[in-house]
């Protein structure tokens, strides 16, 4: 029944990074991979034949945002989150445990995320109330769309990511911030433990109650902040959870990270974690996140960034983010990025790009967007091919020493 399989290629040379190959019911993911996000079954601006044609080799949807809207159900008749979305590849949903618990409180998943790209749909403004009341049985919280009144529980995020027919789903976790004491995190991780077997029972009996649906493969999700004993200790805890054969395919790392310790972190939970299933590491895609996290064993990545601040006229190149509204893109009648092969820079010019965004065209967002996720995929598959070829680390030396040197 297990139409899911990941199969490890070569280790990179003195750290834990790894090429590999998800095999999933709608297609193999080559690893490492960035995969874009579409929170709402929708990279917001770009049609999904374009998130394929850039590269793309799986999408992430939001188990809390499809189930306020339109509801899991509808997405269940109209045959799971791909077929809904026309996005014949393999996809992810987020267990919504981070969203039902950071809505309102002004915290972010991991503290790598630099400020602007955390707002909006994930955190509502610092001083807030909390919107979200946690006990052992599972979260209460209010919809961010209408103030409604709704409950988590793990069977319940199961029940929903099962509706949603992804085919790689999250277990519903607490996540915790930097700010929550030692204590509270280490209650806190005991309590994800307790919820990710409740997560792997129900997902044995909804896999074989919906045994004619395509197989849907259950990610742990790990924990335990800062501390390199909780760390290490939630990576063996989850690894080790079998619930009548019910194990987890994958794990999630996931929680508060510091930037600085982001690779450390990484490290201890990759080193605890067994060798023959990946790894996918939560809310990350900064072009230097994504190398400490693939050099130290993570084999997949999601994050919002690229796609929202192309939204907001940042786009990539290999000397760093820029913003198309500058005067100076004005009369650049050449791509954003010479070397770039995405259709936007195939066919338009920085100049083109800044009118759209001056004039708020639409068309301004789907390019940009376009132009991003193209390149941090594009990153991330170089990683790969560099590792195969044993050139990670004059990779990584040569694209960082360029992406963050001064700007002119
Ligand atoms: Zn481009």
């Amino acid at each position: 029944m297990s139409a899911f399989s990941y199969e490890k290629k070569t280790q990179l040379d003195g750290a834990l990074g790894r090429t590999g190959a998800i095999t999933t019911p709608h297609g193999v993911i080559q690893t490492p991979a960035f995969i874009p996000v579409g929170t709402k079954a929708t990279v917001k601006a770009v049609l999904p034949e374009s998130m394929g044609e850039l590269g793309a080799q799986a999408l992430l949807a939001n188990a809390y945002h499809l189930y306020l809207q339109p509801g899991p159900e509808i997405v269940d008749e109209a045959g799971g989150v791909g077929k809904f979305m026309n996005w014949s590849g393999p996809t992810f949903t987020d267990s919504g445990g981070f969203q039902v618990l950071s809505l309102g409180v002004g915290f972010k998943k991991v503290i790598a995320m630099n400020e602007d790209t955390f707002r909006d749909d994930e955190v509502i403004a610092e001083g807030k109330d909390r919107l979200a009341h946690v006990d052992d049985d599972g979260v209460t919280f209010k919809s961010h769309l209408d103030g409604s009144m709704h409950r988590f529980t793990p069977e319940i995020s199961i029940g929903i990511q099962h509706q949603l027919g992804a085919d790689i789903m999250f277990a519903f976790d607490e996540c915790t911030t930097l700010h929550n004491t030692r204590g509270y995190q280490q209650k806190s991780l005991e309590r994800t433990r307790l919820w990710a077997k409740r997560c792997l029972v129900e997902h044995g009996r909804l896999t074989e109650l919906r045994s004619d649906k395509p197989y849907q493969a259950l990610f742990g999700v790990l924990q335990g902040a800062q501390y390199e004993d909780l760390r290490r200790k939630a990576a063996k805890d989850l690894s080790g959870l079998d619930e009548d054969g019910i194990t987890f395919d994958g794990f999630g790392l996931g929680g508060a990270l510091d930037k600085e310790k982001l690779g450390t972190i990484v490290s201890w939970l990759c080193e605890e974690l067994p060798d023959n299933k990946p790894r996918h590491l939560l809310g990350i895609g900064e072009p230097d996140d994504l190398f400490v996290g693939v050099e130290n064993g993570a084999d997949t990545f999601d994050c919002v960034a690229p796609s929202r601040q192309a939204r907001t006229s940042a786009v990539f190149t290999p000397d760093g983010r820029v913003n198309l509204t500058n005067a100076k893109y004005q009369r650049q009648f050449s791509p954003i990025d010479e070397a770039c092969d995405c259709y936007t820079c195939k066919h338009y010019t920085a100049a083109y790009l800044n009118h759209l965004f001056k004039a708020k065209e639409m068309l301004a967002s789907t390019l940009a967007t376009i132009h991003n996720e193209r390149f941090i995929v594009r990153l991330v598959d170089q990683m790969r091919e560099s590792i195969n070829s044993g050139d990670f680390y004059d990779l990584k030396k040569d694209f960082l020493g360029r992406f963050y040197s001064a700007k002119s």
